[in-house]
This record gives structure tokens, C-alpha cells and sequence, in this order.
């Protein structure tokens, strides 16, 4: 197989008629265990006015696409390489920014990420743990750090459960379905205003340990409960921590915490709709 192919990409936006042939290295549809591959477009690439991610399958054909709005606005940089001295300016504009909201994730649902690299360097592979270890304080310590793997080794890999990507921001395998990260991309929205790097990760840290506060307090809630409503979940987010608007998002990203971090039986989580629904059917 040839190092690269070429795919056609047209902008899925509606009356937009934009398209673009595109390069991607082959050997990320080599792997046979994983599913499809997302490829982040980003204004500019493909089309001027829009963003999207496009799915593409082992074969190498586009299966489907959809619309992402990150709104951030980031400084690029003309790095190519993550070498030293990175703030999170320089991580977006190396890996895209749809790749480092879903290595975020990662790392706070506790769940290993594999970067795959051409050539393996110890010394960008430190640089990255660091970052990432400033951002997640005590939490990440001790956990699974980031790993580099080859891309003639990622052929071969067969854990499951884990976040891949490619250095150039390609999201190779995820253990999750959803694309849009809420809590995360607010988060780094906040954090990239920052004027370097220990002041974005001082942010960063503060919104990563509030919200930890409220798992942890919905973890008691639930050692003694059968059931825990989400819709309770919701009201005690209001009432006990302030929090005027409570997400889907949010109660999602608790429960998926709950799961992967703490390792919680999360079926006690329910929707009280829900029950009352069966409740009538009977
Ligand atoms: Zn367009």
C-alpha cells in the first residue's frame, strides 16, 4: 500500500459545495481491530466558512460526517513538532483541537492513551506527560500516562478500551461514541486565554477540581441509594454546588467519571421520566 491516500472530501454543510482532495497516511486504516477513523477538517482545509469531522472506514472511503462547532479561537503556530517549551497553544495547533478535547477526556475518565508516532522520542514523550500531569494535579499522578507507540507496532495493537491518535491529530480508536466534549471544550476555551502556560494550567486544575468535587459528592449519594435519579442529580448540582444550568453533558460526563475513574456500578444511575413511563405502561 501506498504511504498515503488521497481522499475526496466534500463540506457537508447544507448548500455548501465545497471539496477538497485531501492526503492521510495509510497505514491508520491498518489496524484491524478498531473501527473507523475521524479526521478532523478544519476551516480552511476543505471549505472557508465551516469545520467538520469526517468518519472514514479500513477501506479508506468516507462513510459519514459530522458537524463540529469547537469555537476556539487559537494563536497557530508554525510549530510542527511538540519539542519543548509547549503551552496549550501549541498542542492545539500541532494535534487540532477536536484531538486534544478527546485525549482530555482520556485522561480524566482515567481510560490509557496511545499516541502513534514515526519515530519514538522519549523526550517529547516526557514533555507531553508533563503537560498533561500539570493539568490533572493530583488526580493524574500515579495513573496511566501517555504512551508513544510506533506506527509498524500500532499495526499490531490489540488492547481495547483505549484512546488512540495519530500525531497529526487523526482519532484512531475511541472507547466512547460521542464527539462533543462540552465540559472539556469550555474548559480549554477558558485556559487558552490564559498567558502561558501556568496560568492555563492553574485554570484548567481549578475547573477539573470543582467538578471532581461534585463526583465525588454524588458518589456518596449513590453508596446509599438503590436508585439515584438523574433528575435528583440535577437538583442537588443546583442546590448543594450553585450550578445554575446542569447539562445532559454534565450529568453524562459524572456518570462516564463515576464509571471508568471510580470504578462505580453506575445502573443505579436512572431517569425518574423513565420509570414513571414503565410505570404507566403497566
Ligand atoms: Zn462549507
Amino acid at each position: 500500500m501506498a504511504d498515503e491516500i488521497t481522499l475526496e472530501v466534500k463540506c457537508p454543510f447544507e448548500g455548501c459545495e465545497n471539496s477538497k482532495k485531501i492526503k492521510v497516511p495509510s497505514y491508520i486504516f491498518d489496524n484491524k481491530e478498531f473501527g473507523s477513523v475521524k479526521v478532523q477538517i478544519n476551516r480552511g482545509i476543505v471549505c472557508d466558512q465551516h469545520q467538520f469531522v469526517i468518519f472514514v472506514d479500513k477501506k479508506g472511503r468516507i462513510r459519514s460526517y459530522e458537524k463540529i462547532d469547537i469555537q476556539l479561537e487559537v494563536e497557530r503556530k508554525e510549530k510542527e513538532t511538540l519539542d519543548e517549551d509547549v503551552d496549550l497553544n501549541d498542542i492545539v495547533s500541532v494535534i487540532g483541537d477536536f484531538a486534544l478535547l478527546n485525549v482530555l477526556h482520556a485522561l480524566f475518565l482515567d481510560i490509557p492513551v496511545v499516541i502513534i508516532v514515526e519515530e519514538e522520542s522519549d523526550k517529547r514523550q516526557t514533555l507531553l506527560n508533563n503537560v498533561c500531569r500539570n493539568l490533572f494535579p493530583e488526580l493524574f499522578e500515579s495513573k496511566k500516562p501517555l504512551k508513544f507507540v510506533n506506527r509498524t507496532d500500532y499495526r499490531k495493537f490489540k488492547i481495547k478500551n483505549l484512546l488512540a491518535i495519530d500525531e497529526k491529530g487523526f482519532v484512531l480508536a475511541t472507547p466512547w461514541t460521542i464527539n462533543q466534549f462540552d465540559f472539556e471544550e469550555f474548559l480549554l476555551k477558558k485556559s487558552l486565554g490564559a498567558k502561558d502556560f501556568k496560568a492555563q494550567a492553574v485554570i484548567f486544575q481549578q475547573g477539573i477540581t470543582n467538578f471532581i468535587k461534585k463526583v465525588e459528592y454524588i458518589q456518596d449519594l449513590l453508596k446509599n441509594k438503590d436508585v439515584l435519579y438523574e433528575e435528583d442529580i440535577k437538583s442537588e448540582l443546583t442546590d448543594h454546588f450553585m450550578q445554575k444550568k446542569v447539562t445532559d453533558y454534565d450529568i453524562d460526563l459524572i456518570k462516564e467519571v463515576l464509571k471508568f475513574r471510580y470504578l462505580e456500578d453506575i445502573s443505579k444511575i436512572k431517569l425518574r421520566s423513565f420509570d414513571k413511563l414503565k410505570e404507566s405502561l403497566w
